[in-house]
């Protein structure tokens, strides 16, 4: 099932396996099964309601969570397939990587955060751990997904040192200062590559940003002018997307030669040879400062814009007042979360806000605040 993976590349005989052990899967792999549990879970399912920029009830074009994670697992099994890497990991890896995620995004996460500062805080990394390692319920034999450690050490992108000595075998790279595999720094940059374009494209078709402002960026005026160029009569809609297609298309490719080349030279042996190397998946420096010319365009120009900050400003507002009356009065949680709160405390609150989808928070607001329910 494996031949044609490289020997630096994940698979089910190198893997460190599961928490609990459980037979091999019959006719599909490891990573198969993890993927598939994914897929499967609830928290993957919400994603279709969970957004990062543009809130979901303001229009059925913009990409959710969920197209969002499809589209990161697109981009990182492509990239996966030319470098002879485990793409069924990559895949679960890019459909995991946000299940940790609040509503409203990172308005709701930073809210969040902040209501838990004096309880160990708020990180949807390793939210997204907890929802695979515990909070799913699914499996008769043990919470969670149960899902391999790669799988797992994909998810963890970030630990601070301090959370990392609680983590164990998973928070050990953080402690030694080591990388991790090879499937798990591509999938990041995948997540990187996808959001960059879809939210220029998304921030395009909003109106909140325009070519025109986008033309000062050289990656961006660079694809357009070739799209111009090679149909000068093309509609708007077409040149957005031919051009947002085409820097995806750049920025795939550049990662895929230059991480060859990184491995080439570096020459690891093994997934775990990999991870005692700097990390090998990475773009050129010349694609480097172009994309983090767009991430500081996108940051001034859309994540900062008046309408996007109204909204951040009544995410933080729902997220800070449920957690505050929850806190205050844990009788106010569904019965299952009042019994997790004598267990976990204000994690338990925190699981249940960030279980939450946009519209069912808004709701919820509803519920406890409003006098009279419209
Ligand atoms: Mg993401």
């Amino acid at each position: 099932m494996y031949n044609h993976l490289a020997p630096y590349a994940v698979s089910d005989t190198n893997s460190r396996g599961r928490r609990i052990h459980e037979n091999p899967p019959t006719g599909r792999s490891q990573f198969q099964r993890d993927r598939d549990r994914v897929i499967h879970s609830t928290a993957f399912r919400r994603l279709e309601y969970k957004t990062q920029v543009f809130v979901n009830h303001e229009g059925d074009l913009f990409r959710t969570r969920l197209t969002h994670s499809l589209e990161v697992a697109q981009i990182a099994r492509s990239i996966a397939r030319n470098l002879k890497l485990n793409e069924e990991l990559v895949e679960a890896i890019s459909l995991a990587h946000d299940l940790g995620h609040t509503p409203f995004g990172h308005a709701g996460q930073d809210a969040l955060n902040h209501c838990m500062k004096d309880h160990g805080g708020f990180e949807h990394n390793l939210q997204s751990l907890r929802v695979v390692d515990v909070l799913e319920e699914r499996y008769a034999r043990f919470d969670g997904l149960n899902l391999c450690f790669e799988t797992r050490e994909g998810i963890l992108k970030r630990a601070t040192k301090s959370k990392a000595q609680t983590l164990g075998e998973l928070g050990e790279r953080f402690l030694r200062g080591r990388s991790t595999s090879l499937e798990a720094q591509l999938a990041n940059l995948a997540d990187e590559i996808a959001y960059n374009n879809h939210d220029v494209d998304d921030g395009v078709r909003s109106g909140l940003i325009t070519l025109a402002q986008l033309e000062e960026i050289e990656i961006f005026a660079r694809h357009l002018h070739q799209v111009k160029q090679d149909y000068p009569n093309i509609a708007e809609k077409r040149l957005i997307h031919e051009t947002v297609r085409g820097m995806i298309n750049t920025l795939a490719t550049d990662l895929t030669v230059q991480s060859k080349a990184h491995i080439e030279a570096a020459n690891p042996n093994s997934p775990d040879s990999a991870r005692e190397m700097p990390v090998l998946i990475g773009f050129s420096d010349t694609i480097k400062h172009q994309q983090q010319e767009l991430k500081r365009f996108l940051h001034k120009n859309l994540y900062k814009h008046y309408q996007v900050m109204r909204m951040s400003n009544k995410a933080h507002h729902i997220v800070t007042k449920l957690f505050s009356a929850f806190e205050s009065g844990p009788t106010l949680l569904p019965f299952k979360y009042q019994h997790k709160f004598s267990d976990y405390g204000h994690q338990a609150i925190a699981d249940y806000i960030a279980g939450m989808t946009d519209r069912y928070a808004i709701r919820e607001y509803r519920r406890m605040f409003a006098i009279i329910e419209d």
